[in-house]
């Protein structure tokens, strides 16, 4: 095959390279996305926030998934034993979306792809990124691997990587680091959800948290299969014998809300095993590309925050590279890393208060506040560059004081 010159090469075409795609070639750049894999193919993140539809939406995209017929999500359950937290995205701080979708996210990759693909984007499966060079000026010349194993040669002005779990650019240039989320790991697979009750119970999704390190999800989808997963730390998860099915359906009894209505139940495909997936790199980009999505930084599953992230670094990453390639400065360390960054931080902040046990403390403690829910549930909705929210500004020390007045007013009950 000849070289292609491109302005943006993307690599990966999940939500991330999808969501950069739509935006560059809506502004009539010349772009290429090579996605290893060929569509419908599985990958977890099967809870989306409202935050992201803003992303679909302003890039042309959420109509073609609306039509799909997705399970509309509006809020979240936790459970602790027979204390509920409910949050309703309608009741939040932040003004926005006040639902989402549920998405089997085989489908709802491919509905993305294919849509790229109807409007004429140059959009192919079964390509490989091997290797990438850059020159000095920024520009790069990357080889892919065809469906045939044979080799060819892209030149892009910029890279977009949005390879998810490939980490094609963290591999290559050495830039992965050490994420600072206490690591935990994570068996999960789908089950036929014939015991699903009738009305909202059975569509609701919900996290059961089983103590401090552990919880349990459950992701009912549209199509009457249902999402089951553990998250735990490594050592309870490698506790259990056997193969991962074995291991998972001895996990189930654990749940004691949920174990009778999936007991029992064959899993649609081998249970998957991901150990410790918090992923962070050195820099978010250097010259000539940018890292977005989970090839740039994964935190932790608890708050479905991996697809809103991946949407938010691609739509950012794509107008400032269309802002370059139109002849303007970009500052990519105030415009790029560090509003990434600040999105980031704040969910880091609840990931960690919540291995902590602080934000459990909130979340059921008894009578709740409406006016701190609200506010909560706007992050948890997505919406984490709100300074106007207080869990927003001052989300490294809310949760914890917080927590730390409620423990302290439970321990003055107790002595009284
Ligand atoms: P991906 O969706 O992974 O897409 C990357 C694409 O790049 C893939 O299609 C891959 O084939 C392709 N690729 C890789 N290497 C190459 C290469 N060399 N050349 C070409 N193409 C390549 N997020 C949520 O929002 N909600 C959840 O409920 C949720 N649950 C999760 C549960 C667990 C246990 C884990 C570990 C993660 C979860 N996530 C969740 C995170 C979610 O999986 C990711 O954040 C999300 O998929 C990131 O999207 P992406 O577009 O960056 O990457």
């Amino acid at each position: 095959m000849n070289d292609i010159h491109v302005d943006v090469l993307i690599i990966g075409a999940g939500p991330s390279g999808c969501v950069a795609a739509s935006h560059l070639h809506n502004q009539g750049k010349k772009i290429k996305v090579v996605e290893k894999n060929t569509f419908p193919r599985f990958v977890i993140g099967e809870s989306l926030l409202p935050r992201c539809m803003d992303h679909f939406e302003e890039v042309g995209l959420l109509d073609v998934l609306k039509d799909f017929g997705f399970e509309k999500k509006y809020g979240a359950r936790f459970l602790s034993g027979d204390i509920v937290c409910n949050f309703d995205f309608s009741k939040k701080h932040t003004k926005g979306w006040d639902w989402t979708w549920q998405v089997t996210r085989a489908d709802f990759d491919n509905v993305l792809a294919t849509e790229l693909i109807r409007r004429g984007v140059d959009l192919s499966f079964g390509q490989e990124v091997v290797d990438v060079v850059f020159d000095d000026d920024g520009t790069s010349v990357t080889s892919i691997k065809d469906d045939n194993g044979a080799l060819y040669k892209v030149h892009a002005k910029h890279i977009i990587d949005s390879s998810g779990y490939g980490r094609v650019l963290p591999r290559l240039l050495g830039l992965d680091k050490a994420s600072n989320i206490p690591e935990h790991s994570s068996i999960f697979a789908h089950v036929k959800d014939v015991k699903r009750p009738e009305g909202v119970e059975g569509t609701l999704i919900t996290f059961d948290v089983l103590d401090t390190d552990t919880w349990f999800w459950v992701i009912p989808f549209s199509n009457g299969d249902t999402s089951i997963g553990f998250v735990g730390k490594t050592e309870f998860i490698e506790s259990f014998k056997g193969d991962t099915s074995e291991r998972l359906k001895a996990m189930l009894k654990h749940s004691s809300y949920y174990y009778e209505r999936f007991k029992g139940l064959d899993f649609k495909f081998p249970p998957i095993c991901i150990k410790n997936y918090s992923k962070s790199v050195k820099q978010l980009y250097g010259k000539g590309y940018a890292l977005t999505g989970n090839s740039a930084e994964f935190l932790d599953p608890v708050f479905s925050s991996g697809v809103t992230f991946a949407t938010e670094s691609a739509l950012m990453a794509s107008k400032l590279i269309t802002k370059e390639l139109n002849g303007e400065v970009v500052d990519w360390e105030e415009e790029y890393t560090g509003y990434i960054m600040k999105g980031v931080n704040v969910f880091a902040s609840y990931v960690k208060e919540w291995y902590t046990g602080n934000l459990q403390t909130l979340f059921f403690h008894r009578p709740e506040n409406p006016e701190i829910k609200r506010q909560i549930c706007a992050v948890l909705a997505g919406y984490v560059w709100d300074e106007t929210n207080p869990f927003v500004k001052k989300h490294d020390k809310l949760v914890k004081n917080l927590a730390y007045l409620i423990k302290m007013e439970v321990q003055q009950k107790a002595n009284s």
